[in-house]
C-alpha cells in the first residue's frame, strides 16, 4: 500500500465513524465501544488468526513478524513482549544510553 493509499484509507475511515458507521466498510453500525461493525471485526479477527498461524509455522514474532531466536519458545519477540507490556519505553532509555 503506497502512502497516498493508506492516508485516503484513514480519510474514509474518519468519514465513516464520523457518520457514526463501521471504519471499515461504512454501511453498518459499529458494535458500541468499538470502531467497526461485528462483521468487519470478525473478518479482521480471522485474518489475524491466520497471520498468528502462519508466523508460528514459520517461527516468527507474532507481533512484528521478526525470526525469532531457535530457542525462542515464545511467540513473541523480546521487544514485542516489552512493549505489550508497557516496559518498552523504559527500556528503550535504558539502550540508548
Ligand atoms: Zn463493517
Ligand atoms: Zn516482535
Amino acid at each position: 500500500m503506497s502512502y497516498d493509499q493508506a492516508g485516503a484509507v484513514k480519510k474514509r475511515y474518519w468519514r465513516y465513524r464520523e457518520a457514526g458507521l463501521c471504519g471499515k466498510c461504512g454501511k453498518n453500525a459499529p458494535v458500541q465501544g468499538h470502531s467497526l461493525c461485528a462483521k468487519c471485526a470478525e473478518k479482521g479477527r480471522i485474518r489475524m488468526l491466520r497471520l498468528y498461524a502462519e508466523r508460528d509455522r514459520m517461527h516468527l514474532c507474532r507481533s512484528c513478524g521478526i525470526p525469532l531466536r531457535e530457542t525462542e519458545t515464545r511467540k513473541r519477540c523480546f521487544k514485542c513482549r516489552l512493549r505489550s507490556s508497557g516496559q518498552w519505553k523504559e527500556w528503550s532509555e535504558k539502550w540508548k544510553g
